[in-house]
């Protein structure tokens, strides 16, 4: 290991600019090098995503549907059902997802509503998955309450750089997100915390955001990073698009800051082709949502995403328990013998 990859909470701005701006390959091939000494090159983990809160957010997001400031045409609706919330968290369970991950469009949660909420968390951990909740911002009590029900963790991205936020959001600060996750974390949740590329923001706000994230006082378990979703309606829908290559370059470069965390290939993934996706795992995302829709937008289907994986020869990442080893183990091998049966009723379909 070289000193560059250790695990640093001190980086700066001319070093991670110097990262982004490295020659493709060797930049690609330094993210596998520090890939490689964490994780298991040919895993991915992966999570589904439920809406269980959709539209009329208060907050000014610039690039999202459910903001109550655009019209987007988004069908508006309310808090779900815990039973069709556990429904669906078991439906997810079949398809192999580890971590269940539950989006509501609020500034923050209400008093009314958390109950719900708690419950939710109560059932879907009682299935053996992980959870995922994001809410909007918390207080400490709140993030109390969430992790004594047995939230894992706490998704609250920032989004971008500090000096470019206030041109996609002002109805909250960099600040409130920061304080944010601090209450998450004090609660002793796991942090999965990333951004959005490609909001028409320069190489320097890439970089500023990679830094904030890497020099948290702990790098968040889940960097998600996303690739801006034109929507019909949003501010941002007709902001120039992002040249791949940089995208697959933060990627690159958030997993050499953070080479401990997952990197999750996440919104705007159903815009990228095989060949772009295949990229973004050499260049050390390991995490993927998976199967029906993300939050609001389309994400491609289980079953598509189970092809690449036979064609790459990546297999679902097991459950990170405290289950023994064998457990673990016989886990992963009944997953692998479900992928090779698909794999097999997959060729001959196309045979
Ligand atoms: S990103 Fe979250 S907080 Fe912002 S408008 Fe959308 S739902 Fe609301």
């Amino acid at each position: 290991m070289t000193a560059s990859d250790a695990i640093r909470h001190d980086w700066t701005l001319k070093e991670v600019r110097e990262l982004l701006d490295m020659p493709f390959n060797d930049l690609v091939f330094r993210a596998q090098q520090a890939h490689r000494q964490w994780f298991d090159p040919n895993e991915v983990q992966v999570s589904t995503l439920l809406s269980i809160k959709t539209g009329a957010c208060p907050e000014d997001c610039m690039y999202c549907p459910q903001s109550g400031h655009y019209n987007t045409g988004l069908e508006k609706e309310k808090l779900m059902q815990v039973e069709k919330v556990l429904e669906q968290a078991k439906a997810a369970k079949e398809t192999g997802a580890t971590r269940f991950c539950m989006g509501a469009a609020w500034r923050s949660p209400t008093k009314k509503d958390l109950p719900h909420v708690l419950e939710m968390i109560r059932g879907v951990k009682d299935m053996g998955l992980e959870t995922c909740m994001t809410l909007g911002m918390l207080t400490e009590d709140q993030a109390s309450e969430l992790a004594e029900a047995g939230l894992d963790y706490y998704n609250h991205n920032l989004d971008t750089s500090e000096r470019y936020y206030n041109q996609i959001i002002t109805t909250r600060t960099y600040q409130d997100r920061l304080d944010t996750l601090e209450n998450v974390r004090n609660a002793g949740m796991k942090v999965c915390c990333g951004g959005i590329m490609g909001m028409g923001e320069d190489e320097d706000d890439r970089a500023g955001l990679l830094l904030q994230l890497a020099n948290l006082p702990d790098h968040p378990e889940s960097v998600p990073i996303n690739m801006l979703i034109k929507i019909p309606g949003t501010p941002l829908e007709d902001v120039e698009d992002l040249d791949p290559f940089e995208f697959v370059r933060t990627i690159a470069v958030a997993r050499i800051l953070m080479p401990k965390s997952h990197v999750r290939l996440s919104a705007g993934r159903e815009d990228m082709n095989d060949q772009m996706q295949a990229l973004c795992f050499m260049a050390g995302a390991n995490s993927i949502f998976y199967g029906d829709q993300l939050l609001t937008t389309e994400n491609p289907q289980a079953e598509q995403d189970r092809a690449l994986f036979r064609r790459l020869g990546i297999v679902p990442e097991p459950l990170a328990t405290d289950r023994s080893d064998e457990d673990q183990v016989d886990e992963l091998t009944r997953r692998m013998e479900q992928e090779r049966q698909s794999a097999l009723f997959y060729d001959a379909a196309n045979a």
